[in-house]
């Protein structure tokens, strides 16, 4: 049976690039411990385009595969300059001219204590992103998930462990179930948290209100790039503080952020329509910078940009 991952020919495995249907794991493996990192890297001027690739926030995103495996108790046996050459020797292996994203995985060897299997797959994906890009306005009908999201005396929040995943993947299909294009959790406390794979942010009267690392969140690379630029650049004041459920069905926009979704406007949450306009017009904005700085169109920015 072919194990070729969404196309993609070549991946890389403990210190070489091999063929992805070649990158086998026994299944007596126990995968609970296992961690990853969701990177992405864009074509250069043009979202939409093809030509030369730049990962996007190296550095933060291996940060936290690190802080990952320390809470998992993992030790990476590979210097974070090694793994930054692996992904490169991947996405060029494969000869990838358009938008790619990555994935290293971790997770560790149940027969041979210390050690890790550590992997990268990379694939092709279609952005949300660029000028008059359909997939953008689509409408998404969330809900709020009877589920809440896990709560950091249960499981690591702020990291990226498969394990949370089971959560996401349960409000997930709960919504899916209930004919909703996705979820949104709450804390344990019922503050609004996040969603299946995405940061949340919501606008009110001008201003973006995300909530804190305290409400269960993952510690996003978007939303700390997005904290950042929304001030800096966009002039568009930011609020990290506790939401209610209240507050967001009455906010005036709402969107996910994350690499992954990058910018994904919601258009209701729980059939409550949010604002008058939709996609919100700060929404609008903030995913049109978004696609500049991806595209290295800002100089300023093109420090958070590593050619492939
Ligand atoms: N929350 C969850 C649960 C996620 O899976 C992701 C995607 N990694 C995010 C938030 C957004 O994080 P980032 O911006 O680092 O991709």
């Amino acid at each position: 049976m072919s194990v070729a991952f969404h196309g993609a020919k070549y991946c890389w495995m403990n210190g070489e690039v091999i063929e992805t249907e070649k990158a086998l794991v026994s299944a007596m493996e126990s995968i609970h411990l296992g961690i990853f990192e969701g990177i992405k890297a864009y074509a250069e001027n043009d979202v939409l385009g093809e030509g030369r690739l730049n990962i996007f926030q190296w550095k933060p995103h291996i940060d936290r595969l690190w802080r990952s495996a320390a809470v998992c108790g993992l030790k990476i046996p590979y210097t974070k300059d090694e793994l930054l050459e692996a992904t490169k020797k991947t996405v060029k292996a494969n000869g990838f001219k358009t938008n790619v994203y990555i994935q290293p995985r971790v997770w560790p060897k149940a027969a041979v204590p210390g050690e890790v299997y550590f992997v990268i797959p990379v694939w092709p994906f279609e952005t949300l992103l660029g000028k008059n890009n359909p997939r953008f306005s689509r409408k998404r009908r969330s809900m709020i998930s009877s589920w809440r999201r896990v709560a950091s005396d249960a499981l690591p929040p702020q990291a990226k462990a498969w394990a949370n995943y089971a959560n996401s993947g349960l409000a997930a299909r709960e919504a899916a179930r209930l004919g909703y294009d996705g979820a949104i959790f709450l804390d344990n406390r019922g503050f609004v948290s996040e969603g299946t794979g995405a940061c949340l942010m919501t606008v009110r009267d001008g201003t973006v209100i995300t909530p804190p690392v305290t409400a269960s969140i993952l510690e996003s690379v978007t939303r700390n790039t997005f904290l950042k630029f929304l001030p800096e650049d966009l002039n568009i004041p930011v609020e990290v503080r506790d939401i209610t459920r209240v507050e967001l069905y009455a906010s005036d926009e709402a969107f996910l952020c994350g690499t992954g979704g990058e910018v994904t406007p919601i258009t209701s949450v729980d059939d409550i329509a949010l604002g008058e306009e939709y996609p919100g017009p700060l929404t609008k904005r903030i995913a049109e910078y978004y696609a500049e700085v991806l595209a290295s169109k800002v100089k300023k920015r093109r420090e958070w940009l590593t050619p492939v």
